[in-house]
C-alpha cells in the first residue's frame, strides 16, 4: 500500500512540476511569436550591424541564448527554434554564439555586398576613396573592442605611408568622431608623434557616454595606446566615462568638443575638411562617427539652450519638473513614461500628428494608462514655436499655448550618414567600381 501511495505522490508531484514547465513555456513562446510579429510590422527585427545568424536545423529549441543575451529581446524561440525578435537592439556581444549548447549561432555581418548600409572597405579599413579610413561602428561592426582595434590599425596605416611619402599638408589624419574607435586614434597618433586633429559634434566619449547610468558594459580586456590595459570582461559606464575624461588630458591640445564635420573636399593629394568652426587640410580622413547619425533638430529659437536635449540618459535625474517630450515614436513614448514615473514630474508630449502610430503595444499600454491618470498630457497635432528659459510655445490647431517648462527632451528620428558618405564616392554594399579621387571633386555636406 505504501508503495502505491509513493508512486501517487511521485506521479503527482512530476506531474505539477511538468505542468508548470509546460505552461511556461507555451506563455513564453506566444509572447515571442507576439513580439515577432510587432518587431516585424514595426521594421526593428532587422538587424543594424552583427547579428546572430541561426542554423534552425541544429537548433533545439533550448532558449539559452535568449537568456544569456546582455541586451534583452534580440533572441526568442518562436515555433520550437531561435528567431532574431528585436535584431536593432543586438550590438553583436556574442554571448549566444559562445553559450549554445549545440553550436547552432554564429554572430557576424552576413553577405554585405547586398547590405547598402555597409561600406566597402579594405582589410586597412580604408574606403573606395584613398586617404579616406572608416573606423569602428560605422563599418558595420559594433562593440567597444572592434572599435579600438580599428583605430590603432588606420592610424598605424597612415603612419607607414607618412614615413614613407612625407607629409605636404597640415595634418596627417583629421579624426571625426571621438567615440572608442576615435579616442582610440588620436591616443595612437599621440604615441607615435603624428600631427592629428580630433573633433567630435558632442564631447568625448561617443555612444558610451549615452549609456543609461549604471549600465554595465560587457567588452572583452582592451590595449589602449597611452593608457594600457583594460583587463576586465565588465565595466560600468561610469568607470568608463572617468576614464575618457583621464584621457583628455593626454590629447587635449588635438581635440576639438562641439565642432560638427559639415564637408569635405578634395584637394591636391588629401582633403579640405570643413567644420562649422573651420577648414583643415590633411593628408587622411578617418570617419569613426557611428551609425547614429545626428539628431534631426526642430530649427526654432531657444533650441541652443541647455535645457533642450535630443536623448533621456537617466529618467531617475528628474524629479518635481515641467518636461516637454517633442514627438510620437517609441523613443519619445519610452523618454516620457520613464520620466512621468518618477515623482511629481509634469510631463507633456507634443507630437505633430493626430494620433501615435506604428509604436510597440506595450509602449501604446503604458502611455494610454498614464494619460488616463493624468501622469501624461498629449497635445497631437502641435508644434514647438519657441523655447525659453522657463516656458515653451506651442502652434496648435486651436492657436498658440504656452506650458511651463524645466527642460525639453527632442525626439525627431536623426539622419544617417550614409548618403554623406556615398556623395564623397564611398561606396556601399558591393557596387564594382574602381577606387577614384575624382568622384569626389565637389563639396559635400553633412
Ligand atoms: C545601448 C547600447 C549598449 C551597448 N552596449 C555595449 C556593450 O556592453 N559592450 C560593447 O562592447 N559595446 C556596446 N555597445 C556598442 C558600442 O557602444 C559601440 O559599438 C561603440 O560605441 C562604437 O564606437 P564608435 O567610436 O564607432 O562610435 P560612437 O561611440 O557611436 O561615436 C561616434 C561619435 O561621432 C560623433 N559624430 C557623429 N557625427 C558627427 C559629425 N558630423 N561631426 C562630428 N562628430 C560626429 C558623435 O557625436 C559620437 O561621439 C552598445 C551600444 C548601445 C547603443
Amino acid at each position: 500500500m505504501e508503495t502505491v501511495y509513493t508512486w501517487v505522490i511521485t506521479i503527482a508531484v512530476s506531474s505539477v512540476i511538468l505542468g508548470v514547465y509546460v505552461r511556461k513555456f507555451l506563455v513564453e513562446r506566444k509572447s515571442a511569436t507576439e513580439r515577432k510579429a510587432e518587431a516585424r510590422a514595426l521594421g526593428i527585427d532587422r538587424p543594424r550591424s552583427q547579428y546572430p545568424f541561426i542554423n534552425t536545423s541544429l537548433c533545439i529549441g533550448c532558449g539559452t541564448c535568449t537568456m544569456v543575451c546582455p541586451e534583452g529581446d534580440v533572441i526568442g524561440i518562436v515555433h520550437g527554434v531561435a528567431t532574431i525578435i528585436n535584431g536593432e537592439r543586438c550590438v553583436g556581444h556574442g554571448a549566444c554564439e559562445k553559450e549554445c549548447p549545440v553550436g547552432a549561432i554564429k554572430v557576424g555581418l552576413g553577405d554585405v555586398r547586398s547590405r547598402p548600409d555597409i561600406p566597402v572597405l579594405s582589410k586597412t579599413m580604408e574606403t573606395t576613396v584613398p586617404g579616406i579610413f572608416i573606423a569602428g561602428e560605422l563599418s558595420g561592426i559594433s562593440l567597444i573592442r572592434n572599435a579600438v582595434s580599428h583605430g590603432k590599425l588606420v592610424i598605424d596605416t597612415i603612419a607607414d605611408r607618412v614615413r614613407s611619402q612625407g607629409l605636404r599638408h597640415e595634418y596627417a589624419a583629421i579624426i571625426v568622431g571621438a567615440g572608442p574607435a576615435g579616442i582610440t586614434a588620436a591616443l595612437r597618433a599621440q604615441e607615435l608623434g603624428l600631427r592629428y586633429l580630433l573633433i567630435d559634434q558632442d564631447d568625448l566619449g561617443g555612444a558610451i557616454r549615452h549609456y543609461p547610468r549604471n549600465k554595465l558594459v560587457m567588452t572583452q580586456p582592451l590595449d589602449l595606446p597611452l593608457y594600457g590595459q583594460l583587463k576586465k570582461d565588465e565595466y560600468s559606464k561610469e568607470f568608463l566615462v572617468e576614464l575618457w575624461d583621464q584621457l583628455r588630458t593626454k590629447i587635449s591640445g588635438s581635440f576639438h568638443g562641439n565642432e560638427k564635420l559639415i564637408g569635405v573636399s578634395l584637394d591636391p593629394q588629401g582633403f579640405v575638411v570643413a567644420t562649422n568652426r573651420a577648414t583643415y587640410a590633411c593628408a587622411n580622413v578617418l570617419m569613426a562617427i557611428g551609425r547614429r547619425g545626428t539628431p534631426r533638430q526642430l530649427n526654432v529659437d531657444g533650441e541652443e539652450l541647455p535645457k533642450v536635449m535630443y536623448q533621456l540618459v537617466d529618467a531617475r535625474s528628474y524629479s518635481g519638473r515641467d518636461l516637454l517630450i517633442v514627438g510620437g515614436g517609441d523613443s519619445a513614448i519610452e523618454a516620457a513614461v520613464g520620466l512621468a514615473r518618477q515623482a511629481n514630474n509634469r510631463v507633456t508630449i507634443s507630437y505633430r500628428r493626430d494620433a501615435f502610430y506604428r509604436i510597440k503595444k506595450k509602449n501604446e499600454n503604458a502611455v494610454t494608462k498614464l494619460m488616463q491618470t493624468n501622469k501624461i498630457k498629449v497635445v497631437f497635432d502641435s508644434q514647438v514655436k519657441r523655447i525659453g528659459s522657463d516656458k515653451v510655445v506651442l502652434v496648435t490647431k486651436s492657436g498658440e499655448v504656452t506650458l511651463v517648462n524645466d527642460y525639453v527632451f527632442i525626439f525627431a528620428g536623426g539622419d544617417p550618414p550614409y548618403e554623406f558618405l556615398k556623395g564623397m564616392g564611398i561606396q556601399f554594399g558591393g557596387e564594382k567600381k574602381e577606387p577614384s579621387r575624382s568622384s569626389t571633386a565637389s563639396p559635400l555636406t553633412l
